[in-house]
């Protein structure tokens, strides 16, 4: 008989807290011959999607789209927003938050963080507290990561802005909405948000590479000022290409077919029966953790139940268990696929998304996954977390 492992069969699930599953009505959307990205037929789509996406994100103001992953919207964010020299706030809570911080040093930025424990989340008086102490207004922008994808924990947009208003700071406001977007209440405009990055391959149920940034008047005139070096990136450049008009170099028409067909989804489902199932598909992951809690178990990473994020729940295994191990039998026993842990969390957390195109059927089979490899693996935990799950999606 055939000792190698037998190969997986029916649909993997793929719970990452992205790249997230793309539904086959965006497959099918894609898969079509690809047109001159200046033909007339094109155009539409480009507008559709553009109008769309700033639906997506709540601004009425500019939106400019690069080929590139959600790394290329920070850049292009920072580069056109700064100069050398300048100094940003970054609000600390966690992995990503740590790399735009980075990324904006490697521009020659001054970088100041608003300390934070990625389990709880920052102290918003503690934001205030920082724009204050700055009476010289040396402070360019304040950046904030929506929803922390690798610690699943989520800043309040709404509650910073009243933080810089009430230290009547006049730094540009900028939020990542990468793993938030599409998943989470977002409002560009309403929350006074001058730039917004985003990404197509969680929410927005794309696949990876396509990024973006919603910019506001206020934007628009610090861009004008600003002078880090950039070209592709460079939203004035854009403004010179004519019919796109936000878009350097050649259009990914493929992409835009694909886009087109997520906001539609988006606009059928209606954005507030969206929030309202990530909302609850997140609480179903937390119902469960709960349970495997008990016995020593599994726990949720975020101890701020007014910060836990509603697309992404991080869980940190017990001491001396490996997350990566039980990753490894979820993969590779029962076909799903989950995130690990990032930075200093390697090996020590896994996560599980629920953005973009889920349900709660699909979700139950990754808690059951988790749950037998828990037991596979003899991590201590209680049982019973599907059935908790089970319970609140019935009730
Ligand atoms: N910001 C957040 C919150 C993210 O979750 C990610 C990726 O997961 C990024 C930024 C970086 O985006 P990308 O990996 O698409 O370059």
């Amino acid at each position: 008989m055939d000792t190698s492992p037998a190969p997986l069969r029916g649909r993997a699930i793929f719970a990452n807290p992205g790249p997230t599953n793309i539904p086959d009505g965006i497959l099918r959307a894609i898969d079509r011959p690809t047109i001159d990205f200046h033909d007339a037929n094109f155009l539409p789509v480009y507008r559709e999607v553009f109008a769309g996406l700033k639906h997506v994100i709540g601004t009425k103001q500019h939106l400019f789209m690069y080929t590139g992953s959600g790394h290329a919207a920070w850049e292009a964010t920072l580069t056109n927003l700064l100069s050398p020299g300048e100094t940003i706030l970054v609000l600390e809570s966690g992995y990503f938050s740590e790399e735009w911080g980075k990324m904006a040093a490697a521009h020659g930025v001054e970088v100041q963080t608003v300390a934070a424990d990625w389990r709880h989340g920052v102290d918003i008086a503690a934001v205030r507290a920082a724009l204050e102490a700055d009476r010289g207004h040396v402070i360019k922008a304040v950046c904030v990561v929506h929803n922390e994808t690798a610690t699943g924990l989520m800043i309040p947009p709404a509650d910073v802005r009243a933080a810089i208003d009430a230290a009547k700071h006049p730094a540009l406001f900028l939020v990542d909405t990468i793993s938030s977007l599409a998943s989470l209440e977002f409002r560009m405009d309403d929350w006074g948000i001058d730039a917004v990055v985003g990404g197509s391959q969680k929410g927005l149920m794309n696949p990876t590479g396509m990024s973006f940034t919603g910019v506001s008047e206020k934007g628009m005139d610090a861009h004008r000022k600003a002078r880090l070096g950039r070209y592709y990136f460079d939203w004035s450049v854009m403004l010179t290409r004519k019919p796109h008009d936000s878009f350097v170099g050649t259009v990914p028409v493929n992409a835009f077919y694909g886009l087109r067909e997520a906001v539609r989804m988006l606009e059928e489902e209606g954005m507030d029966r969206v929030v309202a199932r990530h909302h609850r598909l997140a609480e179903g992951v937390r119902r469960a953790v709960a349970v495997w809690s008990g016995n020593n178990g599994p726990q949720l990473y975020c101890t701020n139940p007014a910060r836990v994020s509603d697309s992404v729940t991080t869980i940190l295994m017990p001491e001396g268990h490996d997350a990566d191990a039980l990753r490894r039998t979820v993969r590779g026993r029962f076909n799903v696929s989950m995130g690990g842990g990032l930075g200093k969390l390697g090996g020590k957390v896994f996560r599980i998304g629920v953005m973009g195109d889920v349900n709660e059927t699909m979700l139950l089979g990754v808690l059951g996954a988790v749950e037998m490899s828990l037991g596979i693996n003899q991590v201590p935990h209680g049982k019973g977390g599907v059935e908790a799950a089970m319970a609140y999606f019935a009730g």
